[in-house]
């Protein structure tokens, strides 16, 4: 997901994203001398603002404290990361709704200003090409979630009891800085403390519980490559069970209204990763689990890397389509956003193949119902692999469509060729980014054949391909 399930987003204000007037302080810029800025933007068509340039991230090591009664966030953010270009300043998506307090670059006072969704960072001395440095970031506001081009909210979206934090695609700025495109990946850790009545659940392995004075403070590692649109620390009053299941580290927070429905929560997880990982290849994360939060108000779920949160107790579907995302958008994770079938498409079919081996629906089935939407409808205007802008990012045909052409494709090449593909896709490209040349080249090298035209007809062009 996120397909939405019941938006209600007319119950949200919106947060607008206008630049704010820029606050300088510290050191004077002028002193520079060498290098040229870091692009203020990863290139991204749909979100250009999205992601910098200059320098990649490898690690975010997150301490965040959060008062829900108060909705009070503080954290200091320190990011190794390495410059990929002389750089005399760099910039890092933050909401300029959270206040910055300070910044240093390898442990000396750095200045910044912050406008819109950029915080611009300029380090005392330029930073050499290929260098490896640190920034530490304090800052303190009270974070609120974003509305997308297509009306959705995300980011940090506030409960009855907490926090439920989803963050695809932009929301990841809300509530930490960091370079937000899907391109850079890097690994996390999450020290976060909160009132000893909540709960903090975040990605990972949870390393630490520590209560003190009133309030817990929980350490969550991720330690394979994650992008900032799969981090998640969400917050309420959750049922927190840890424990090994067939061979998984399942980790589940349920919201005590649900706990009725969500007994046996945890169980659910194992038969569909062994199924899945029978056909995709091994499970790519140290853990699993998930989040069950009671946020009607939200309507989709996210699949969050190794802990997808859902606003309410998933369906089998449900289910199956937010874990086979942990190979198909986690592990692989599209390079940019209007390739974003590439993990609806795959989840889709997931949970068609899911839906097949209990046997309460064939993929064939499936693919019939798909394919009857009748011609002159206009969920075949919108080609597959370019839904056109950010604001039909989660289209029906991102999901459908893309699970139809991996349908017509197994169709053309054959069990044995596809499943072939969908491993490959997996094995060859786990924790990193590909996009959809890179699936057509990879489709054509293991099928040995010329697929150009099935392609064309299921990606690329308007209209309803004939069969
Ligand atoms: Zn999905």
């Amino acid at each position: 997901m996120k397909r939405l399930l019941a938006l209600t987003a007319a119950a949200f204000i919106s947060l607008p994203l206008t630049p704010a007037p820029a606050i300088a302080t510290g050191t004077d810029p002028a002193i520079q001398s060498h290098g040229t800025p870091g692009a203020p933007g990863a290139g991204d068509p749909y979100f250009p603002d999205q992601g910098n340039g200059g320098y990649d991230a490898g690690h975010y090591d997150l301490s965040l404290d959060y008062e829900p009664s108060s909705g009070r966030l503080s954290g200091v953010a320190r990011i190794s990361a390495r410059a990929t270009q002389e750089l005399s300043r760099f910039n890092l998506d933050l909401v300029s709704t959270l206040s910055v307090r300070s910044v240093t670059v390898d442990g000396r006072t750095a200045s910044y200003t912050q406008g819109g969704s950029e915080l611009v960072v300029t380090p005392a001395r330029a930073l050499g090409a290929g260098r490896g440095f640190s920034v530490v970031i304090r800052y303190d506001g009270r974070p609120v979630h974003v509305v997308d081009p297509d009306g959705s909210v995300d980011g940090w979206i506030k409960t009855s009891d907490g926090v439920y934090n989803a963050n695809e695609p932009q929301g990841a700025m809300t509530w930490f800085p960091g370079n937000h495109h899907m391109t850079d990946k890097a690994t996390h850790r999450f020290t976060v403390t909160v009132p000893s009545t909540r709960v903090a659940v975040a990605n990972g392995d949870l390393v630490a519980k520590v209560p003190k004075g009133g309030r817990t403070t929980y350490v969550w590692d991720s330690r394979e490559p994650m992008a900032s649109y799969l981090a998640t620390v969400s917050i309420g009053k959750f049922e927190l069970a840890d424990s090994r299941i067939g061979g998984y580290r399942v980790t589940t927070a349920v919201d005590p209204k649900l706990a009725g429905d969500a007994a046996g929560f945890p169980d659910r997880h194992p038969p569909v990763l062994d199924y899945f990982s029978s056909i995709f290849g091994p499970y790519p994360f140290s853990s699993t689990g998930g989040i069950v939060d009671h946020a009607p108000e939200v309507g989709y779920a996210l699949e969050t890397q190794t802990r997808p949160i859902y606003p309410r107790v998933p369906s089998e579907s449900l289910l199956a389509h937010e874990l086979a995302h942990q190979w198909f958008g986690d592990s692989v994770t599209p390079t940019l956003w209007r390739d974003i079938w590439l993990n609806e498409g795959f989840a889709t079919y997931a949970e068609w193949l899911w839906a097949d081996k209990l046997g309460t629906r064939t993929v064939q089935a499936a693919f019939d119902q798909a394919y009857a939407t009748a011609a002159e409808d206009e969920f075949w205007q919108t080609p597959t692999a370019d839904p056109g802008g950010p604001e039909n990012l989660f289209h029906d045909p991102v999901y459908d469509r893309g699970a139809m052409t991996l349908h017509v494709l197994r169709r053309e090449v054959g069990d044995d060729a596809f499943f072939a593909i969908l491993r490959a896709w997996a094995g060859e490209h786990k924790y990193g980014n590909a996009d959809t040349a890179a699936f057509i080249a990879l489709s054509e090298r293991v099928s040995g054949r010329q697929l150009d035209a099935l392609f064309d007809a299921w990606l690329f062009k308007p209209g309803k391909p004939s069969l």
